[in-house]
């Protein structure tokens, strides 16, 4: 596991952006799950991911709470943006088709992924954002495989 605070809202951003622009590069589905309290900086990250997958810049990135998904298009890939705050149960699930989401060309990035998760879906990458006492952000990256692991060694090594 790895841990980065972040002080304010650009780093998170600039963290963000460090990954999807890690995540450009490949051609597979990769599936991140963001974990924290609200306000936490989910959002907020997912919004340089964005950034650093290419979505044009014209796409402002806001939480899809009321709409459960969205969908932006970027250079040779695509992201969806997730947010299961308002499914009430894993039921509802169903409804959004996530066998047919899970493309080659997908980066999915899932807030609220809980009920995802009880349903036995496989997250790439886990994400944890907390508060610490003076409200910077620590997050926490726990990768799934060795794959992706080295991934993350790449995006912490390079500055
Ligand atoms: P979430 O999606 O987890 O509910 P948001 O991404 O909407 O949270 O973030 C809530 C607020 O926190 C936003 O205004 C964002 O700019 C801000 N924020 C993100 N990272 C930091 C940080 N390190 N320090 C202070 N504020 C931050
Ligand atoms: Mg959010």
């Amino acid at each position: 596991m790895k841990t980065i605070i972040t002080t304010t809202p650009d780093q998170t951003m600039a963290l963000g952006q460090k990954l999807g622009a890690a995540l450009a590069l490949e051609q597979i589905f990769f599936s991140i799950a963001l974990a924290g309290d609200l306000g936490a900086g989910k959002t907020c990250f997912v919004q340089g991911l964005a950034r650093g997958l290419g979505v044009d810049q014209r796409y402002y990135i806001t939480s899809p709470t009321f709409n459960i998904i969205n969908e932006y298009p970027a250079a040779g890939r695509r992201l969806l943006h997730l947010d299961l705050y308002r499914l009430g149960e894993s039921d509802e699930l169903a409804y959004l088709g996530l066998e047919e989401l899970q493309k080659d060309d997908t980066v999915a990035a899932v807030e609220w992924p809980g009920l995802l998760e009880e349903t036995g879906f496989k997250f790439n990458l886990h994400l944890k954002f907390q508060f610490d006492a003076d409200f910077n952000r620590i997050i926490s990256f726990l990768p799934s495989s060795q794959l992706h692991t080295d991934l993350l060694d790449g995006l912490f090594s390079k500055s």
